[in-house]
C-alpha cells in the first residue's frame, strides 16, 4: 500500500478515537488516513496485553454507541471486558467499517508542521520503508492519553539480565511466569490488575509499593443476559442518558451529601453500594469530591475492608493508603487484590521506607536487601495526557512549537483546539473530561464535535480554523477554577503529572463532568464556533 503525499485529513493513532474519527471525516467525503506507531488497531488495548488488563467500565457501556446494528450485533461475555475481547471488539469494527485500507501501520509520526502559504500541515514519519512526508488540510491528534509508557529513572533499569517487561508494552505472546522469581514495581491500575494474575503462576513475587492506592473490587463475572437484553433494548435511552451524567455512564450520581447524615447512616449506604462493584461506590454520594469530611468517611471505610480482607496486620496496614483523598487518585478495580497478599508466595515490600537504589543484573537492591529476580514486571504507568503529544515536534504559526507553547502545563480550548496551531484538533485531550470519563462516551463526542466544526468549515467555505489566545487562556482558567473547587489538585497524580520528574504540576482534565462539558461545547458550536478565529 503506497502512502499517498496528500490528503484532506490526517489521523494519528488507530485506538478508538482515531477509528471513529477516520470512520466520520469519510462521511464528509475527506480523503483520510491514519498513521499508527503499532502493527494493528487498538491502541490501549493494542498495547496493554499483560495477564489481568481489563477494561473498569461495563462492556456494554464501554463500546461506540454511533451504530445501532453493532451494538446490538455485538455479544460481550464478560461484565468487564477483558483486553483480548476488546481488542478483537476493535478488530471487528475496523473490519465492518473497512478502515484498515487507510491505515498505515507501524509508522511513527516524528513531526508535523504547519505551513503558512499552503495553509497546510506538512506530517513526517518514519514506518516500515523509512520516512515518508503528507501534506494534509487537518490533522486530528488520537494519539490517546495513556499511550506514553514511562519506564522509571532507577540506575542499572537496562542491567537487568532476566525478563524486563512494561504493562504498556506487553509482548504479543504469551508470557509464563512459571516457576519463577517476580518482582512488580508500581501498585497502580495496571499493577492491581496484573499482581493477582502473576501470582497465580509464579513461584515467588515480590510486590514493591511506594504509594499504596485505593482499590475497590469488581465483582466482574460472566455477564447476565437478562441484564444484556434489557440494555439492547433501551440502548438509545441509555446512550443519551450517559451523555448527559458527570461520568458517561447511564448511572446518576446520588443526590445527597455525606456531610448532611451521621456515620452510621453513610457507612449503611457504603455498604449498599460496594457489592454493585467498580466505579459505583464512588457516586453514592454528590460531595465526595468536594469536601474532606466525606471523602474521609469513604476512605475509611475501604481502609476497614482492605483490614477485614488482609490477614497479616503489617502488611494490612502498608496496604491502606494514607495521605490523599479517595479517587483522587484513579481509584482502581481489581479482582482479589487485596487476597492476593495473604498468598504465601507473594511478599509487599515498602519502598517507602526502604526505598530501591538500583537494579542489578540478578535483581533489586534496596536500602537495606537485595531480591534476586528472573523477572521484573514495570507497572509504572505513562506520561499521561500530553507525553504522546510532546513525544512529537508540533509546530504551529511562526514555527511555534507545542513543546514551548506547553512549557508550563497543558493549554487547549476545550480539549480539542490549540491557540497557535490551526486546523489540528485533539481528541480526549487535556481541558476535557477524558480520563475522568467513561472514554467511549468522551470519545464519541469529541469525535463528532470535530467533524461537524468541519463541515460547518466547508459549508462556510472557511480554509482554517484556530482558537483564539484569549478563549484558550479562559478555557484554561475555567479548568483550573473548576479543579480548584475539589480535592483533587490535593493528591499527587498523573492527573496533576506528578508522576513524571519536571513535568509542570497542572490538573488536565476538566472536572465539570461529561454532561456539563458536552453542554459548553454544543453552545460554542451554536454560536457559531465562538472562541475561533475562522478564516
Ligand atoms: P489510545 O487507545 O491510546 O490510542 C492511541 C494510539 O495512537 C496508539 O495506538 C498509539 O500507538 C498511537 N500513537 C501515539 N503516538 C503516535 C505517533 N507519534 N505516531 C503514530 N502513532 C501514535 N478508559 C476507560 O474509559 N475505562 C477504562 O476502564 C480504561 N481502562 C484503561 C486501562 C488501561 C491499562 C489503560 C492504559 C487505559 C485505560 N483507559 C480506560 C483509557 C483508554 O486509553 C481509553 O479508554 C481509550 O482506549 C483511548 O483510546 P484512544 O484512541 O484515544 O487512545
Amino acid at each position: 500500500m503506497r502512502m499517498p503525499h496528500e490528503v484532506d485529513a490526517l489521523v494519528v493513532g488507530a485506538g478508538f478515537s482515531g477509528l471513529y474519527s477516520m470512520h466520520k471525516l469519510r462521511g464528509l467525503g475527506l480523503s483520510t488516513v491514519i498513521l499508527e506507531k503499532g502493527d494493528g488497531v487498538g491502541g490501549t488495548w493494542y498495547w496493554n496485553r499483560y495477564p489481568g488488563a481489563r477494561c473498569d467500565v461495563e462492556s456494554p457501556y464501554y463500546s461506540y454507541s454511533f451504530d445501532e446494528d453493532l451494538q446490538q450485533d455485538w455479544e460481550w461475555t464478560e461484565r468487564y471486558p477483558a483486553q483480548p475481547e476488546l481488542l478483537k471488539y476493535i478488530n471487528h469494527v475496523a473490519d465492518r467499517f473497512d478502515l484498515r485500507k487507510d491505515i498505515f501501520f507501524e509508522t511513527t509520526v516524528v513531526s508535523a508542521v504547519f505551513d503558512e502559504s499552503t495553509e497546510r500541515w506538512t506530517v513526517t514519519s518514519i514506518g516500515p520503508d523509512g520516512g515518508s512526508v503528507i501534506s494534509a488540510k487537518y490533522c486530528i491528534m488520537a494519539t490517546g492519553c495513556l499511550s506514553s509508557a514511562r519506564m522509571p529513572d532507577i540506575p542499572g533499569i537496562n542491567s537487568f539480565t532476566g525478563r524486563l517487561l512494561h504493562t504498556g508494552m506487553w509482548p504479543h505472546e504469551e508470557v509464563d511466569f512459571t516457576g519463577q522469581r517476580v518482582g512488580v514495581i508500581g501498585t497502580g491500575s495496571s499493577g492491581i490488575q496484573a499482581i493477582p494474575m502473576i501470582a497465580k503462576q509464579a513461584k515467588n513475587l515480590q510486590v514493591f509499593q511506594r504509594t499504596a492506592n485505593f482499590s475497590v473490587p469488581a465483582f466482574n463475572g460472566p455477564i447476565d443476559q437478562e441484564w444484556f437484553a434489557k440494555i439492547k433494548a433501551n440502548y438509545p435511552e441509555l446512550r443519551e442518558r450517559s451523555r448527559h451524567t458527570a461520568m458517561g455512564i447511564p448511572y446518576q450520581r446520588r443526590n445527597q451529601a455525606a456531610v448532611d447524615i451521621s456515620e452510621d447512616e453513610r457507612r449503611a449506604v457504603f455498604e449498599e453500594h460496594w457489592p454493585k462493584g467498580g466505579f459505583r461506590i464512588s457516586s453514592c454520594f454528590n460531595d465526595l469530591m468536594r469536601n474532606k469530611e466525606s471523602n474521609d468517611s469513604l476512605s475509611d471505610f475501604v481502609r476497614a475492608k482492605i483490614e477485614q480482607t488482609v490477614t497479616d496486620p503489617k502488611t494490612a496496614e502498608l496496604l491502606k493508603p494514607y495521605g490523599y483523598p479517595i479517587t483522587g487518585k484513579r481509584i482502581c478495580v481489581d479482582t482479589d487484590y487485596y487476597a492476593t497478599f495473604n498468598r504465601e508466595n507473594v511478599q509487599l515490600i515498602d519502598v517507602k521506607s526502604d526505598p530501591i537504589v538500583e537494579i542489578t543484573p540478578t535483581g533489586v537492591r534496596t536500602e537495606s536487601n537485595f531480591y534476586e529476580l528472573d523477572a521484573l514486571v514495570v507497572a509504572t504507568g505513562f506520561d499521561a495526557m500530553t507525553g504522546a503529544m510532546l513525544r512529537m515536534d508540533i509546530r504551529g504559526r511562526d514555527g511555534a512549537s507545542l513543546r514551548e507553547h506547553w512549557d508550563a502545563g497543558a493549554r487547549t480550548y476545550l480539549g480539542v483546539a490549540i491557540a497557535g496551531f490551526p486546523n489540528l484538533f485533539t481528541i480526549a485531550g487535556p481541558g476535557s473530561p477524558s480520563v475522568l470519563s467513561n472514554m467511549l462516551t468522551s470519545i464519541e463526542q469529541h469525535v463528532e464535535w470535530i467533524t461537524d466544526h468541519l463541515a460547518y468549515l466547508q459549508a462556510k467555505g472557511y480554509e482554517t480554523s484556530e482558537a483564539t489566545t484569549a478563549s484558550e487562556a479562559g478555557w484554561v482558567e475555567h479548568v483550573r477554577e473548576l479543579a480548584d473547587q475539589t480535592l483533587f489538585p490535593t493528591a499527587n497524580s498523573w492527573y496533576l503529572g506528578a508522576n513524571v520528574p519536571g513535568k509542570p504540576r497542572v490538573f488536565m482534565p476538566y472536572v465539570g463532568g461529561v454532561g456539563t462539558y458536552r453542554a459548553h461545547c454544543e453552545g460554542v458550536a451554536a454560536r457559531e464556533y465562538e472562541g475561533f478565529a475562522l478564516k
